[in-house]
């Protein structure tokens, strides 16, 4: 294995963090081996390395809000190594792209706690929220680093975002299939790709897409399943029908 990535590796065994980060962080680790940087070891990183990576990912026109969850990550990565100057402060710092402005009035959006959306909502006290106080589009956050989980979102968005949540939720969760297999099936079956397989980046068309992609899918899983049974049934009856022909 390649020294920069064995240091990361053995980094999460101390600092264990939710798989995306550990994901984007592994990738921003190969991007610079691909690079052909021969660094030894995470502690080596420096300024310009996060610099190039940035770079990198705007020539290859990955997603703004995907870039912008990358470097979250690196900034989360080397704060932890003790080397948080050399990653910009804000996002903004690597351009004016990174502000994060609503889609519907292109207003500045202001980050705000849970309870300026949900007054009654003391659980959500704590959470954050991406708000457009124009529109009243807004988004949630990843919790540690405060990164919008997407775009901002009305509510009739927001409302389609839930269902194909939910809808893809039953389907990993009766284990037919990996949440990686879902996403990937929906890259697949969107021409999209894979790391912007993210509902959070869904607009309504592709809301109703996704909605008839796992729809289908899952009447196919059935009917594979019925078939399957069938055949199950089918070879059981003959086995039966023989062991009565050899007991006569
Ligand atoms: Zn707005």
């Amino acid at each position: 294995m390649n020294n920069l990535i064995f240091s990361l590796r053995a980094f999460f065994k101390k600092n264990n963090t939710y798989s995306n980060r550990r994901e984007n962080l592994y990738l921003s680790m190969e991007c610079l081996i691909d690079l052909g940087y021969k660094i030894q070891d995470i502690k080596n990183l420096k300024k310009k390395h996060i610099d190039i990576l940035v770079q990198l990912w705007k020539k290859q026109q990955t997603h703004i809000y995907v870039i912008g969850e990358r470097i979250e990550d690196l900034r989360w990565l080397t704060n932890k190594i003790g080397k948080a100057r050399i990653v910009e402060r804000d996002n903004i710092g690597y351009g004016k792209e990174f502000d994060i402005t609503c889609p519907y009035c292109n207003t500045k959006a202001e980050l705000v706690s849970g309870n300026v959306i949900y007054p009654y909502r003391i659980d959500l006290e704590n959470s954050f929220y991406y708000l457009c106080s124009h529109c009243n589009a807004y988004v949630g956050t990843h919790k540690e680093s405060k990164y919008p989980l997407g775009m901002l979102a009305n509510e009739n968005l927001r409302k389609m975002r839930l269902l194909v949540h939910r809808s893809m939720d039953q389907l990993w969760k009766s284990k037919m299939m990996t949440r990686n297999e879902v996403y990937s099936l929906l890259a697949y079956e969107m021409n999209i790709k894979k790391e912007e397989t993210h509902i959070g980046l869904f607009d309504l068309e592709k809301c109703s897409m996704a909605l008839d992609i796992i729809s289908a899918y899952k009447e196919y899983i059935s009917y594979v399943q019925d078939q399957i049974r069938d055949a199950y049934t089918y070879q059981q009856e003959i086995k039966i029908s023989m062991a009565l022909k050899n007991k006569n």
